[in-house]
Formats: structure tokens, C-alpha cells, sequence
């Protein structure tokens, strides 16, 4: 699923890039394409106008010669007077803006000068011995070739720059003189370029001579000549993009170029940033919802993916259920950021385990689940060891050291359930029967735990068929440490069965506490504690307190009204009464349960804290809700000798008890070592087999008559 997920994301990129890509090689094609065909077009339109000009300028200058040469031959040349030059003049009239002047030199010197502005400036100029070699060159050029010279462009007399057309004039292949011809070279020039004349040069090519006109050599570069027909030269017309030109078009082309590559990269930029974040994005929110927060494990989500998988795929796996034992005294003594930071540090030397075969997942609060992808049970056990290891050293938190330890239960897949609810549910038996006996151990899920199971089934069975009338209320004594006296009496729900044997207390509780028979159960030992302790005042001078344990399913109005009702229609003094409260999340709405706490209180009842330190008990609630006692849970006094950090707690509770001003009670003593413990503690009471059982009502009074007997 994730891999065609990630194939479906790539083919997206590359589309995505295909598409890209493509645009900027359409982008690039379209501009060079526009571009070279604009160009192509504008250098036609240049050639054809600057070759339709040529001949137009060229024919009125040959056209114009040809004029002249008509007259001179009509004359004679040796006839031509200044009189029927004047008269020529005057009746022709010469075309071409760029005409300058004209001159007709007999035998080659200058004899009759015709001007548009100025006089006779050159007459007499010898053209065929001038002493300018570029004259004297081209006038035997055109004499020897019989063809049309051009001479320039170099200053005239007159100013400004000058081109002249020379013609021969022969009579029978004698040479008889010179036609002259000048025109503006800048205005021809001017008008040759109309267009773009920065950008095309065009020339005027002789086969013999080279350029004739114009500035660009006749190289490859020219990109166009065509002939230009004339009677008398062999000309060309040459029309040379410039490097200019070539340069401009290329930076043109280049900007265009890199206007599109530079929006090509900013698609795929723009486009690879969104790709690569909604991956990056996708990826972090994959992160967050399949691992843990706190310790950055995989978490429930990523275990029922992954093993999900290997069940699947038919993989054999060893499922290790793992909890800490005692973790909820860090949170309640050393606080919750405390208690973090130990999971934090548990988790970090966990996934230092984590190997191909060997996956770590947080379950929740203080469990973790481990999955040994291997059917070898010594390899398990030597990864299981590495686990145990890392509780070996006690962990050094914010400088203080704490021992701590885990129970794991294993369950084999598919031999111990068919998928993983199955299987957590049994390495969870597993793991509690550990807890229940020695804690810190691993067992491997075995028949008898299902045996148990079942058992626990057939219990529930049973257990229907009893009624609440059915239940005695054994009482166990409560005792004064310091004076050894007995002071009251915790009332305690005893079921046998048929047999006599005791059907075990707390099974009981638990099953009537699912079934939501337990308020039932809780009324009718109030109303048994009552006719005891009437029965206890009626005998006895001294008063005894009876406490009695209710549910925290049955704290809620109806049933302090019950107490109320009960306790005033036996007229006993609420002074008497304790009741035992235990926390569970009934406590999360510590509003609620303060308000219903003091009600009690109201009544005159006392309140004791039972349980103290074990399940969801904190330290916090000592201050906030209405205790008289607190009931220290006999886990703590049983192991203060093994555990330090119990012992250690032990104290703390005691302190903030006689602080809040709150007695105190540690339940479970069972030898006198734990005893005189609890009496350098500084505890108020103590209730154990150490004194006596919980015993049926009449064996307690024994213990009462001793009692008084003592005085
Ligand atoms: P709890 O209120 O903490 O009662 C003390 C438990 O410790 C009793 O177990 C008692 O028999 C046992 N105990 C006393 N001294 C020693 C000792 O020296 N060593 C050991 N190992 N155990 C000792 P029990 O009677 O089995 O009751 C279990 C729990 O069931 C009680 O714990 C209480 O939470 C609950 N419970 C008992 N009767 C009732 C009842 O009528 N209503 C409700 N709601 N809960 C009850
Ligand atoms: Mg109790
Ligand atoms: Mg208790």
C-alpha cells in the first residue's frame, strides 16, 4: 500500500517534470523559431528593397552617364564648346538627390564642369597623370578594362564625401576621354541602409575589382548577393549581416533563452519546493501519527500495521508484553516531567536493541511491546536478557539514581493467538501473573495461563449463583503503632461457596464491578457495619471506628443519601465510620469528587485514602481532597527492604500526611521487622496478620472483650 503510494508520488513528480520540461523546450523552440524566421524575413525584405534600390540608384547614375555620353557623342568630343555645355546643362535635368557633379574630360583632363552648388572648381585637373595614385589607378583600370570605375569614397572639394563613377569614352577602341560622374556617397549610402542600417551592410561587389561600394569585404559572411545587371560592369550586391548585428540577435536570443530557462527553473524550483514539502509534510504527519510523542517509538498505530503485515504474510513471531513494575511511584513522587524523562531514557536505550528482527513499540503509559521476528526461543531469550540488562544499572535521573525494573509476558505467533488482539490479551495474562508473584521477569505463554482464563470464566459463572445476602463482612483490627492498642475494625466482603472455601475477595469485587451489582454489595456491608458497631457500643465502654471499603462506582449522590439515611435510622454517631475510598479515574473530575467527598463529610463520616501509591493514586490529591487517613498500600512495606525507592516514598507520603495534618495507616504487616519500621516511620496505625486476620464478627468480639480486659 505505502510503496503505491510512494510510485503514484513519483509518477506525479514526473509528470510534473515531464510537463515542465516540455514547456521550456516548446518556450525554446517557439522564441527560436519566431526569431529565426522574423529574421529570415527582415533580412529578405532588407535584401530585395536594398537590391530593387541599387539598381533603381545605380540604372539613374548609369542612366544619367549614359545622358552625358549621348551629348558628348552627338557633339563630338573635341567639339564641345562652354557655350553648348551651358546649353546641355541647362536642358537636361539630372535624377537623383545624390547627384553631386558631373565633369567631361577630354583626352582625361577636365575641361567642362557642371556643379549643383559650387563653380569650376576642378577644371583642369589631368585625370590620367593625376598625382593621386587612387585616381591615377582606376582612371587606367577603366581604360584598359573599358569598363565603369568607381573612385572613393574620399573629400571632395566641394566638402563632404564623394563616390565617382568614371566611364572611358573610346572612338574605335581609341581613347578619347572621361565622363565623371559624382555622387553623395553619404546619401547613397544613407538610402542603401533605410531599414536597419545598423544591422545590414550591404556592398557593391566587382568580380575583378572586389568592393566597389559599400563597406563589408565579400567573404562567407555575406549572406546574400545577387547580380545587379549592368551594360558595362560585372557587379554584385552583397547584403552582410554585421557581427553587430549577429551579436544583437544572439544577446536577443540569448535573453529569450535564458528568460526561458530561468522560467523553466523556477517551474521546477517552484514546482520541486511543493513536491518535496507535501512529501516532507507527508512523511512528518506519517511520523507523528505512527510514533510515539514522548519517546519517539512506534506506537499502537505502526504495531498493528507492522504486525498486521507479517500475519499476513504467514510470518512466525514472538510478541513480548512489557510493563514497568512500580512506575507509578516516579510519576507520584518525583512528578509527571520526571516520570516522562524515565520513559524518554527507557525508550531511548530500547531502541538501541532495535535491530531487523527485534521491533520496540509503546503501547501506552508505562508499557511497551516488543516483536522478536524469529522462531529461535534462544535468540529471544538472549534479546530478552538485553532488555533486563538495561534495568540492571540503576537510572540517573536529573542526578538522583532510581531501580526499576520491567515484567514481560511472551506469546508466540500464530500458536498463541490467531492475530494481534488475541495475542496481547494473553501475553497480558502472562504478564500480570508475573507482576502478581515476583515482577521483574519474562515468561513465555504457556496452557495454564489459558487454564486460568478460563477458569476466570467459570468463576463468573459461579458467582451467579449467589445473592448480595449471601456475603459475610469478616472485620480485620486497626492498631494503635505507638500503643499497640486495637482501634477500629475495616470491614472486609467475604462469599464462600457451597464447600466452605473462600471465594477470593477481590475476584468478587472486580466481577461486581463489571456487573454493576457492587453498590448493591457496598449498601449491605454498610448496613452489616452498622449493626456491628451497634452491637460493639451496646458491649463496650471504649469506642471502636469501623471502616468499611465502597466502590468508586457507588460514589455518587443516591448512595451517600443511603449512607445518611441508613446511619441516622441506626442512630450511631457518623464519628465512628470511616470510609475507604480508592482512587481510579474516577478522581479525573477532582471537582466532582470533592464535592461529593465532603457531602460525606457533611454527614460526620470520615474519609480514608485506601490503597495509597498503587493504581492512579498521586501525591496531589492529598492536599485537595477531604482524607482524614491514608491507607498505605502493603506492596510498600513489603518490599521497603528490596526497594530503596519505596522506602523512600514510604517517607514522603508520611511527611505530607502529618504536614496536611492526615493520619496514617500501612496496611499488610506482617512480621515485626515491619512493625517496628512502621513505628520509626511515624505511622498512626497499622492493620496486618502480623495482630490478626480479618475474622468473622464473633471472633472479633474476643478480641474486643481482650481488649477491654486489658484496662
Ligand atoms: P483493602 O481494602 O486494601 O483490604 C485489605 C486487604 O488486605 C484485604 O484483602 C485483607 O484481607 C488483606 N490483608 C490484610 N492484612 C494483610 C496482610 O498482613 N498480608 C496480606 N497479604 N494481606 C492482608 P481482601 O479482603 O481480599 O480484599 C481485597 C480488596 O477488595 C480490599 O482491599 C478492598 O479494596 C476490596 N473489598 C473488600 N471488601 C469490599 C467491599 O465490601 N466493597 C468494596 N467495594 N470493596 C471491597
Ligand atoms: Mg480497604
Ligand atoms: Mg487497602
Amino acid at each position: 500500500m505505502r510503496e503505491k503510494r510512494i510510485i503514484a508520488k513519483n509518477i506525479g513528480f514526473i509528470i510534473g517534470t515531464l510537463i515542465a520540461t516540455i514547456t521550456f523546450f516548446i518556450g525554446v523552440f517557439f522564441v527560436m523559431s519566431e526569431n529565426m524566421e522574423s529574421r529570415k524575413q527582415t533580412l529578405e525584405l532588407e535584401t530585395s528593397n536594398n537590391v530593387n534600390h541599387y539598381n533603381l540608384v545605380l540604372h539613374t547614375i548609369f542612366h544619367n552617364i549614359l545622358v552625358i555620353e549621348t551629348y558628348v557623342n552627338t557633339v563630338g568630343i573635341d567639339n564641345i564648346t562652354q557655350e553648348s555645355f551651358d546649353d546641355f546643362v541647362e536642358f537636361i535635368n539630372f535624377e537623383g538627390e545624390d547627384f553631386v557633379s558631373f565633369s567631361i574630360a577630354p583626352s582625361g583632363i577636365i575641361e567642362f564642369y557642371y556643379s549643383k552648388d559650387f563653380g569650376e572648381g576642378l577644371i583642369g585637373y589631368d585625370l590620367v597623370n593625376d598625382e593621386r595614385e587612387y585616381v591615377r589607378t582606376a582612371v587606367e583600370y577603366a581604360i584598359d578594362n573599358k569598363v565603369i570605375v568607381v573612385n572613393g569614397p574620399f573629400e571632395l572639394i566641394q566638402g563632404d564625401k564623394g563616390l565617382v563613377f568614371r566611364k572611358p569614352l573610346f572612338d574605335e577602341d581609341e581613347f578619347v576621354g572621361l565622363i565623371n560622374f559624382v555622387v553623395d556617397y553619404d546619401l547613397l549610402a544613407e538610402s542603401f541602409n533605410s531599414n536597419d542600417a545598423k544591422t545590414i551592410y550591404t556592398s557593391i561587389y566587382d568580380e575583378n575589382k572586389g568592393i566597389v561600394f559599400g563597406d563589408a569585404e565579400y567573404t562567407d559572411n555575406i549572406h546574400y548577393y545577387e547580380k545587379i545587371d549592368l551594360e558595362y560592369v560585372n557587379w554584385s550586391i552583397g547584403i552582410q549581416i554585421s557581427s553587430e548585428f549577429d551579436r544583437s540577435e544572439i544577446l536577443k536570443s540569448a535573453y529569450l533563452g535564458s528568460g526561458f530557462t530561468l522560467l523553466y527553473l523556477l517551474i521546477m524550483y517552484l514546482w520541486s519546493n511543493y513536491y518535496f514539502k507535501t512529501r516532507a509534510l507527508l512523511s512528518y504527519q506519517n511520523t507523528l501519527i505512527k510514533y510515539d510523542n514522548l519517546t519517539s517509538l512506534p506506537n499502537r498505530r505502526l504495531l498493528n500495521e507492522e504486525t498486521n503485515q507479517l500475519i499476513e504474510d504467514g510470518v512466525p513471531f514472538y510478541l513480548g508484553f512489557g510493563d514497568l513494575d512500580n512506575f507509578k511511584n516516579i510519576n507520584d513522587v518525583l512528578g509527571h516531567t520526571i516520570g516522562d524523562q524515565y520513559l524518554s531514557f527507557v525508550a531511548k536505550q530500547f531502541d538501541k536493541l532495535v535491530e531487523n528482527n527485534l521491533r520496540i513499540y509503546r503501547w501506552g503509559g508505562d508499557e511497551f511491546i516488543f516483536v522478536f521476528i524469529t522462531e529461535e526461543r534462544d535468540s529471544i531469550i538472549a534479546k530478552l536478557d538485553n532488555i533486563f540488562d538495561i534495568f540492571k544499572t540503576p537510572f540517573d535521573i536529573n542526578g538522583s539514581k532510581h531501580q526499576i525494573s520491567i515484567s514481560v509476558g511472551v506469546v508466540h505467533y500464530p500458536n498463541d493467538g490467531a492475530n494481534l488482539d488475541e495475542l496481547i490479551k494473553h501475553a497480558d495474562i502472562v504478564m500480570y501473573d508475573i507482576k502478581a508473584q515476583y515482577k521483574n521477569t519474562y515468561s513465555f505463554f504457556e496452557e495454564k495461563y489459558l487454564v486460568e482464563l478460563y477458569q476466570k470464566i467459570e468463576f463468573q459463572q459461579k458467582l451467579d449463583d449467589y445473592q448480595i445476602s449471601d456475603f459475610e463482612v469478616f472485620l480485620q483490627p486497626i492498631i494503635d503503632v505507638k500503643t499497640n492498642e486495637v482501634k477500629g475494625f475495616e470491614g472486609l466482603s467475604r462469599l464462600f461457596d457451597k464447600d466452605g472455601k473462600l471465594i477470593p475477595t477481590f475476584a468478587v469485587i472486580k466481577r461486581y464491578e463489571q456487573d454493576g451489582k457492587i453498590t448493591n454489595l457496598d449498601k449491605h456491608v454498610f448496613h452489616q457495619i452498622c449493626k456491628y458497631l451497634n452491637h460493639i457500643n451496646k458491649e463496650c465502654e471504649k469506642e471502636y471506628f469501623l471502616t468499611f471499603n465502597i466502590s468508586p462506582l457507588s460514589l455518587n449522590n443516591d448512595y451517600i443519601e443511603y449512607l445518611r439515611r441508613t446511619v441516622n435510622s441506626y442512630k450511631i454517631n457518623p464519628k465512628l465510620i470511616i470510609i475507604e475510598v480508592i482512587e481510579t479515574l474516577g478522581f479525573k473530575d477532582i471537582r466532582i469528587s470533592i464535592e461529593l467527598l465532603n457531602k460525606i463529610k457533611d454527614i460526620g463520616f470520615k474519609i480514608a485514602m485506601d490503597d495509597f501509591g498503587m493504581g492512579y493514586s498521586s501525591l496531589s490529591y492529598l492536599a485537595k481532597l477531604p482524607f482524614d487517613i491514608i491507607k498505605i498500600d502493603k506492596s510498600f512495606v513489603q518490599t521497603y527492604e528490596s526497594d530503596a525507592f519505596n522506602k523512600t516514598i514510604l517517607r514522603t507520603i508520611q511527611e505530607i500526611s502529618e504536614t496536611l495534618n492526615l493520619e496514617t495507616l500501612v496496611e499488610g504487616i506482617e512480621t515485626q521487622k515491619q512493625l517496628d519500621f512502621v513505628l520509626d516511620l511515624g505511622t498512626n496505625y497499622y492493620q496486618g496478620y502480623l495482630h490478626s486476620k480479618p475474622q468473622r464478627f464473633d471472633e472479633i468480639m474476643k478480641i474486643i472483650r481482650k481488649e477491654e480486659a486489658k484496662k
